[in-house]
Formats: structure tokens, sequence, C-alpha cells
């Protein structure tokens, strides 16, 4: 049966990728379609129950200033948060939240289901329905067939998913989850490249069984940090602590004894996993000479009394998980609710994508999430969004629209998949990005909320709100500016008392904020110089603006440098082959990689200086 209705973007999916996607197309005005397996496990948080992190924090906040859900819905469901690195510089100062699973899946529902332009559906997407090359609809396992102008697949890890815990291995799309077998076996008869990762989550404990006394507690931050740049602490939940234990001399021995009986070990799983999360076995093999490993126990939710012991991950058989638990402090007498386990799943070459997350070979079909080779939460969130708005832009007939290296971490990941790809699971980090000091998540909105109004993603509520910030932050930094004190001003013995050398001559007061031992909230409490103003973030921004603006002159400077060649455009049917010049080692990098700018091109391992400059000549006289 054909569906009466067509839609501009259908998105198969409602994980992280998929509620970004949905919202984003959505929000800019496309009729669209959440197709998904459960409409009760939308924004399910398929392992650790925690949003942000380093370089995860900046996602959430990008993914926010462009109007997405993950910040506001994090900050309703967070019952833990912190500052990450908060002793750094703002450039790698992270947010973390842990949150409350029913609380974080209940709010990005409500903001599906109260969002205009969105049509939600329960049914698998078995089939995707293609004119020649083109994508125009999804078929379902009912026969179902619904059209549409474009569709976006974020399917995650459920493409031919197979569970392992010990020798034992089953299908699922993650533990209590079908998997995707049908879709995946008609995806794998389309020219796409296609390969295997891996995954693991650890055990979940129930916290009636555990002797909390003996760990130690992980209180949250107080004041809260909030995620959303429209949010506030008002809010967050009730909040409660984490705990810390390690593991120990016995649980290593434990896991050693068993090597054998992991799937991992024993070669039963060909996925690569994720580096950055590696399972216990993984930790004590690799990091042989340790004697313990931290883990924290973090709560799974106000009302449940599971617990996630974030650092043991494991795929090991269940008696073994069971001595592993066991062996360590506090949880002596622990009954384990959820076995831990790893998944195997099919991705696809995120090489195979533009830059605005359309596939290369197949028109109107956009990949985002996990399928694209990428862990976690907010890299999925982040590439959902991404896709979606370049979905519902190709519907409307628009241009695409991706953020560049130096204006977000969302455009760093993007080039770095579709020029680099990946053989692991890839995750996002600080050190990722070249313009690190640019790229903070204080100035997320300042970097992105503009272009998401001009794009159609942020609403009057918002976009109100952040004119009205970035007025503040404008006159307030003119008043540091143009306000002077002098050694017989008022105000100058209570300065002094702050500062390392006592005034000798006049200073304006954005001079004397660049003074290390001086910050906005010390300044502002001296009688004659402040308040100032009662905007948190403003206040921040003004801080942050004026004590690194010399490093964020020299950011800019080696920017527009740096641009010069970086978004000159290679035509995607460019035979390198008839580039004279090029190495056959280079030629055959670039027409797998097909790069769609220079910049693209030589991030490609192996694609030297020199060849760029051959292809500079070369795009000159083909003129
Ligand atoms: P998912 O969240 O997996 O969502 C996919 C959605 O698509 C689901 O709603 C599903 O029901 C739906 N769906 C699938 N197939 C179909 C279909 N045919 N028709 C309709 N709907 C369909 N991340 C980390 O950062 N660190 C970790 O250590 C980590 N460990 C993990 C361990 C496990 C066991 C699992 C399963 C995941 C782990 N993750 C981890 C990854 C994290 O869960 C994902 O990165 C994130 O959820 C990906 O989001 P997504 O939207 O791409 O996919």
């Amino acid at each position: 049966m054909q569906y009466e209705e067509s839609f501009d973007v259908i998105v198969v999916g409602g994980g992280h990728a998929g509620t970004e996607a949905a919202a984003a197309a959505a929000r800019m005005g496309a009729n669209t379609l959440l197709l998904t397996h459960n409409v009760d496990t939308l924004g399910q948080m398929s392992c650790n129950p925690a949003i942000g992190g380093i370089g995860k924090g900046h996602l959430v906040k990008e993914i926010d200033a462009l109007g997405g859900i993950m910040g506001t819905a994090a900050d309703h469901a967070g019952i833990q948060f912190r500052t990450l690195n908060a002793s750094k510089g703002p450039a790698v100062r992270a947010t973390r939240a842990q949150a409350d699973r029913q609380l974080y899946r209940q709010a990005v529902r409500t903001r599906l289901e109260n969002q205009p332009n969105l049509r939600i559906f329960q049914q698998a997407c078995d089939d995707l329905l293609l004119d020649g090359d083109t994508v125009v609809g999804v078929v379902t396992q009912t026969g179902l067939k619904f059209r549409a102008k474009t569709v976006v697949l974020t399917v995650g890890t459920f493409l031919n998913g197979l569970i392992h815990i010990g020798m034992d291995n089953y299908k699922g799309g993650r533990a209590g989850d079908p998997p995707s077998i049908t879709l995946a076996n008609h995806l794998r008869e389309l020219p796409l490249r296609t390969d295997r990762l891996k995954t693991g989550t650890p055990p979940r404990i129930d916290a009636n069984s555990v002797d909390f006394s003996v760990m130690q507690v992980q209180p949250g931050d107080n004041p809260t940090p909030v995620f959303s740049f429209i949010g506030n602490r008002e809010d967050h939940p009730q909040q409660i602590p984490c705990y810390i234990t390690h593991t120990n001399e016995k649980t290593h021995e434990v896991i050693r004894k068993n090597l054998d009986r992991s799937p991992m070990y024993a070669g039963v799983i060909e996925g690569i996993g994720p580096r950055y999360c590696p399972s216990i076995e993984d930790k004590i093999t690799r990091f042989a000479d340790k004697t313990s490993h931290q883990i924290f126990v973090e709560p799974e939710g106000l009302t449940s009394t599971e617990l996630y012991p974030n650092g043991i991950s494991t795929s090991l058989p269940f008696d073994v998980q069971l001595a592993i638990v066991r062996s360590i402090k506090g949880f002596e007498q622990a009954h384990i609710m959820r076995p831990g386990y790893a998944i195997e799943y099919d991705y696809f070459d995120p090489r195979d994508l533009k830059i605005n997350m359309e596939n290369k070979c197949l028109h109107n079909l956009f990949f985002a999430g996990q399928i694209n080779g990428t862990t976690g939460y907010e890299e999925a969130g982040a590439q959902g969004l991404l896709a979606g708005l370049n979905a519902a832009l190709r519907a409307f007939d628009k241009e695409a629209w991706s953020p560049r290296r130096d204006q977000a971490y969302l455009g760093v990941m993007m080039d770095d998949l579709s020029t680099l790809g990946t053989q692991e699971p890839y995750r996002m980090f600080t050190s990722r990005a070249e313009y690190r000091l640019l790229l903070r998540e204080d100035n997320a909105d300042i970097r992105l909320t503009e272009e998401g109004r001009n794009l159609g993603l942020v609403d009057d509520h918002r976009w109100a709100m952040f004119c009205d910030k970035m007025e503040r932050i404008s006159q307030e930094s003119q008043r540091l500016r143009t306000n002077w004190i002098s050694p017989a001003h008022d105000a100058a013995p209570a300065l002094n008392e702050l500062l390392k050398t006592p005034l000798s001559r006049e200073h304006n007061l954005e001079e004397l904020l660049r003074r290390p031992e001086v910050n906005y909230t010390s300044l502002m409490a001296v009688d004659g110089i402040g308040p100032g103003i009662d905007h948190e973030q403003a206040a921040e921004q003004v801080e942050i603006q004026i004590k690194y603006a010399g490093y964020i002159e020299r950011q800019k400077d080696e920017i527009q440098k740096h641009l010069r060649n970086e978004h000159t455009r290679l035509p995607l049917d460019l035979d390198y082959g008839e580039v004279p010049g090029l190495s056959h080692e280079v030629i055959a990098k670039l027409n797998q990689a097909r790069p769609e700018t220079l910049g693209m091109a030589s991030r490609i391992s192996g694609v030297t200086p020199a060849a760029i400059s051959i292809l500079l000549v070369h795009l000159k006289k083909r003129g």
C-alpha cells in the first residue's frame, strides 16, 4: 500500500541522529516523517546515561546553538552536572551531565510530539524506494510505501546487529531491540562501501545490592552548569552524586584467566571497537602494568535503582562478569540486573558522503550517526541535525550548507569523516580541531545561531534571547573600554588590593580585566566599578573576549591565510590520472576519496603540499 501523503523528508531511526534530523527538517518547514521501530525508544540512550564531556559537550552546544534538542533535553534530564577541565583555558572546558534515562527520553519525545510539520510513525523500514540512482521513499516491514523527496538513514548499531556475551551470540539492534537485517541486506546490494565495527557496554548493577559507604562520593558542581543557551538551572531535576571505586589485582586476575572465553580475543568478533572506550579486558591487556582502573558508579535515574559502572564494559561470559563485579570494592554483594555485551554492526564508509551528508552515489539519500562509523550520542545528534537540515534544503531546491572547520566541531567532524573516513569508531576530541581557541563551548551560539536563524532552524524565542545577549556583551565591552580609573579615582584603593602591582597611571577597565590576577567577578565587586551585567553568559563572554583577545586575533589571521585555498572546489568528476605530475599513490587516493575542495584533499594522508600545488595549477589551467 502507498501512504496517502508524500513527504519532503523521511528520517529512518529515532535515536540521537534521527530525532535531531527530523526536528531540524521540520523546524525548517519541511513536511517530515520520522519512521522508527518503536515510539517508546525515541531518544533512547543505548549505553552510558550521560551527555557531553570533552569535545562532546562542544557538539551539544553547537546542536543547541542551531535550535536542536539535545541541550535542552539534557537540562531537563540531568541529575548531575559538571564542568570538566574547569581549571584549564576556556577552549577545553566542557560540560557533562549524568542523565536520568527516562527523563531524557521523555524530554526528547515531548519536543518531537510538539514539533509542527513532523509526523511520527512506528514500523521497521525494510528497503529504500529508488528511481534510477535517486531515492524517492522507503518501504516498511508490512509493505507500506512512503514517498519523499529525500531520505535520511540513522539506524545506528542496528544493521546486521550481532550481540555477543562470551561465546554466545544472537541477532539484535541493542539489548532488548530487534536488529535491521532486511534493510541491511538491501543496502548491501547498493554500490556503497560497507564494513563491520563493534562497541560494548558494561553490566548494570542494582543499587540496593551495593555498599556505597566504601566508595568515594563524587558530587556535581554547585552552581550547576547549564547546557542550553536558552536554559537555566531551574530546568534541572533533583541532583544526586556519583561514586568512584576501582578494579584491583583480583579483578585483573579473573579477567586474565578467562581471556580465552572473550569473543574478542577468541577472534569471534571481527569489527574494530572504540579505542577511547575500551572494554575492561582490553584495558588490562593493553595496560598490563596497571594494577587498578577507576570505575565511575553512575545512577541511571532518580526513580530507578539501576547503576552504570562506567569503566568495565565487557563481552566476557556472564559468570565471569559476575566474578569481575564482585571482586570490586563496594560490589561484593552486587546483583547484576543486565549483563554487559558487545555488539557488531554494519557501517558505511563516510568517504562516500559529501560534506552535506548526502551520499555521493545515490541522490537525495543522507546518512547520519553511528551508521557513518561514529560513536556517541553527541556525534550522532550533530550529524543528524546537519543531515536533516540539508535534506530539507534539498527538498526546497536550495543550496547545501555545512559549517567549516574553523566554524564548528561539526565542521571538523564532517570534514574528517568525508575526507579521511574511519577504520574505528570515531569520537570527537578537542584535539581534532586546529582552531580550538575559536571553537569553544561558550561561544557556540555566537558562531552558529545567526546562521541557524538564516537557515530557518532558530525560532523567535531563541533569536530574541540571542540578540539580547549580544547587545549586552556589546554594551558592557564598550563600558569597559571607555571607563578609565586613575590612581586618584575613588575606586583605586579597593582596586589596588586586587592588583599585584598598584595603579601608577590611568587604565581603562578592559586593560585591568586583562591582568591575570583579575577576573570579571572580582573587578565588578570593587565599589565604584561594578556591579556589571546581571547576565551570566554575557559576562563570561565579555571576560573571555578580553582576556584572550591576542590569541583569538592570531588564530583568526591563521584562518584567513588558510582559507585562501581551503575552499577552492575540486570537480567530483575530475580524473586525477589526467593531472600531470601527480604520483600514482596520490592519484589512487584522490580518485578513491573524491574530495570536494582542495582543503579536504590536503588532509588525505599521503597527499603532499606539492601535490596540492600541482592541483592548483591544473585547476587554473582548466579555468
Ligand atoms: P541509535 O541510537 O542506535 O538509534 C538508531 C535508531 O534507529 C533506533 O531508534 C532504532 O530503533 C532505529 N532503527 C534501526 N533500524 C531501523 C529500521 N530498519 N526501521 C526503523 N527504525 C530503525 N557510544 C559511546 O560514545 N561510547 C560507548 O562506549 C558506547 N557504547 C555503546 C554500547 C552499545 C552496546 C551500544 C548499542 C551503543 C554504544 N554507544 C556508545 C553508541 C551510542 O549508543 C550511539 O553512538 C548512538 O546511540 C548513535 O546514535 P544513532 O542515532 O546513530 O543510533
